[in-house]
């Protein structure tokens, strides 16, 4: 099967940015997910002994594709990155919107790309079907969503759901170590979750010992990220919102978690 022997190396860049190179063994393919800061990309690459290949844009925000240019006349590598986004990504040489697939390598890399737009109006994830993993920008975060900067309600929930959509084993790589944060405001609107208050301890335990909290999985995101469970009763009636719509309790979270 394709994918199954891709390696992912994730680095930390800038203040809480996580950098990440995806690379297959077998023909070399090296993709770095966004470019958040040249220098760790470089440092990573050289200390893996792989050469970028390929660079997968998920946002146009500077901390995603602020090192494209750097890296592309470094290495002459190739850019996808998401094909409706109104401020343009530098260097982009393929646009890629939800639906869209790219194969490279003859097949060896297949990734299926994932419409989550609301943070910015075009973000895209993308999902390595084969390799049961998904990188998701600023769309989802480890007990949390990003902003809403750009999209509406309705939008950002339909990404949302595209990603509770996969299947509960795939990995989610999100750009952000936010999830200290995420876990209290997760705390606060549904106290009565039993797997959130089990997750938490693990989850302080890791940051206590300087280890990140991504990947994580859609399984656990499912039972513990607020943003991901309007469906919760409990979760409903904190936020005063019990019976109301969907996207109406994600809106109502969003805008919470906006000032909390
Ligand atoms: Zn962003
Ligand atoms: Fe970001």
């Amino acid at each position: 099967m394709a994918n199954e022997n891709l390696v992912v190396h994730q680095f930390g860049c800038l203040g809480d940015n996580y950098g990440y190179l995806v690379h297959d063994p077998g023909t070399g393919i090296t993709i770095a997910i966004d470019t958040p800061e040249v220098g760790p990309i470089m440092k990573a690459l050289d200390e893996k002994g792989w050469t970028l290949t390929h660079i997968f844009n998920t946002h146009h925000h500077f901390d995603h594709a602020g090192g494209n240019l750097e890296l592309k006349e470094k290495t002459g590598c190739m850019i996808y990155g998401p094909s409706d986004e109104r401020v343009e990504i530098p260097g982009r040489d393929h646009g890629v919107g939800g639906g869209a697939q790219i194969t490279l390598g003859d097949g060896a890399i297949v990734a299926d790309v994932i419409d989550v737009g609301g943070h910015t109006l075009g973000h895209i994830a993308y999902w390595f079907t084969e390799a049961d993993k998904a990188f998701v920008g600023d769309a989802l975060f480890t007990l949390g969503c990003g902003r809403m900067f750009e999209g509406t309600p309705d939008q950002m929930w339909a990404g949302l759901e595209r990603l509770r959509n996969l299947p509960d084993s795939t990995k989610i790589y999100c750009a952000h170590e936010y999830t200290e944060g995420n876990l209290k405001f997760a705390l606060s609107v549904e106290p009565g979750n039993s797997d959130l208050l089990a997750r938490s301890g693990d989850i302080l335990a890791l940051r206590k010992a300087g280890q990140p909290t991504v990947p994580t999985t859609i399984g656990e995101e499912k039972r513990t990220n607020p943003f991901f469970r309007p469906e919760s009763k409990n979760l409903q009636e904190t936020i005063g919102k019990a019976g109301a719509s969907v996207v109406d309790i994600f809106a109502e979270t969003r805008r919470l978690k906006d000032s909390f």
